[in-house]
């Protein structure tokens, strides 16, 4: 059985992100920080910058908040129930059961987009995700054996990435070809279904980009709540379905003084909507209120920021 530590880490770090990119990031990290008990003594801001590029930043935050409750209140070892573990944060029902079976060898099933996948196929099931998602948990249940149930699901995991694929199975080297019902009824392929998808919603905002006598950018640190939490940023007006009319946005900017408006917009896609930032900028200097650096734009590498931001600053530095 493999260190929780290990598997917590890894299944953290694959949430929405592929393979491939996770192992340098998942290396760094076990050299840097060895035991759980480690990275619960680093410092957030440093969690998030060896976490850059990941993305999904509410996930570098989590770890580090769940490796110091685990720290601090199960002397450094993972619970191994799965209540202990959903109580911590970022720990959702995947990522338990993955715990639960990998860490532990305990009869537990971890359900993903990948194993949802493989499910679908194996039982034929014609519903439309999201609906058909508790049968397919309860099938996942069936399946798993009372023994081995981390190896059961690290295979089926591998099964979904490498031999049953989203659009191109290849179910002629699938050791349950024989049992699967989707290829025997020919239609795997298009399994799982789903129900047709809501267009993604436009949200627009102005970013200032203020610079004072000494050309440091005034940033700000996001609210530890909600979308890039804890990330700096540029001061921005809030991020609304409407775009913003000229009278309304004096009132968001850092200072009172003369803002230029900078050609084009810049563009960023997010999980739930798609976001259009204006940007202006101005000189002018004021102390810095709570939450708030004076930052020199030459040494923005070593802030933890967001590429939503990058792309802020890239197109206001180019323009200054
Ligand atoms: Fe997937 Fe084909 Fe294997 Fe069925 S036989 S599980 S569809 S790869």
């Amino acid at each position: 059985m493999a260190a929780p530590y290990g598997v917590w880490l890894s299944e953290i770090m694959l949430q929405q992100t592929v393979v491939k990119t996770v192992i340098p990031y998942y290396l760094h990290f076990l050299a840097r920080w060895p035991t759980i008990t480690a990275l619960a003594a680093a410092d957030l801001d440093q969690v998030l910058h060896a976490w850059q590029g990941l993305g999904y930043y509410a996930r570098a935050r989590n770890l580090h908040k769940c490796a110091q409750v685990v720290a601090a209140k199960h002397g450094g070892a993972f619970p191994d129930t799965e209540a202990g573990l959903l109580a911590l944060p970022g720990i959702g029902p995947y990522t338990a059961a993955a715990i639960l079976a990998i860490a532990f060898g305990q009869k537990a099933s971890p359900v993903d987009g990948n194993i949802e996948r493989v499910v679908s196929r194996l039982y034929a099931v014609t519903d439309a995700l999201p609906g058909a998602k508790g049968e397919l948990r309860r099938l996942a249940q069936d399946l798993t054996p009372g023994r081995r149930a981390g190896d059961h699901a690290q295979a089926l995991m591998d099964l979904g990435a490498t031999v049953c694929l989203p659009r191109a199975p290849i179910c002629s080297d699938c050791p349950l070809g024989k049992i699967c019902l989707g290829r025997q009824q020919g239609i795997a392929a298009s399994l799982p279904r789903r129900a047709p998808k809501v267009a993604r919603p436009n949200r627009y905002g102005v970013a200032f980009c203020l610079f004072d006598g000494a050309g440091r950018l005034l940033l700000r640190r996001r609210p530890e709540q909600g979308l890039l939490g804890g990330m700096m940023e540029v001061p921005s007006t809030p991020w609304r379905g409407e775009a913003w009319r000229e009278p309304e946005i004096a009132a968001f900017a850092p200072l009172d003084t003369h803002w230029r408006p900078l050609p084009g917009t810049v563009s960023h896609v997010f999980t739930h909507f798609s976001l259009e930032l204006q940007v202006r900028t101005a000189s002018g200097g004021r102390p810095p209120a709570p939450g708030e650096i004076w930052h020199p734009p030459a040494n923005l590498a070593e802030l933890a920021l967001p590429t939503l931001i990058k792309k802020v600053l890239r197109h206001g530095l180019a323009e200054i």
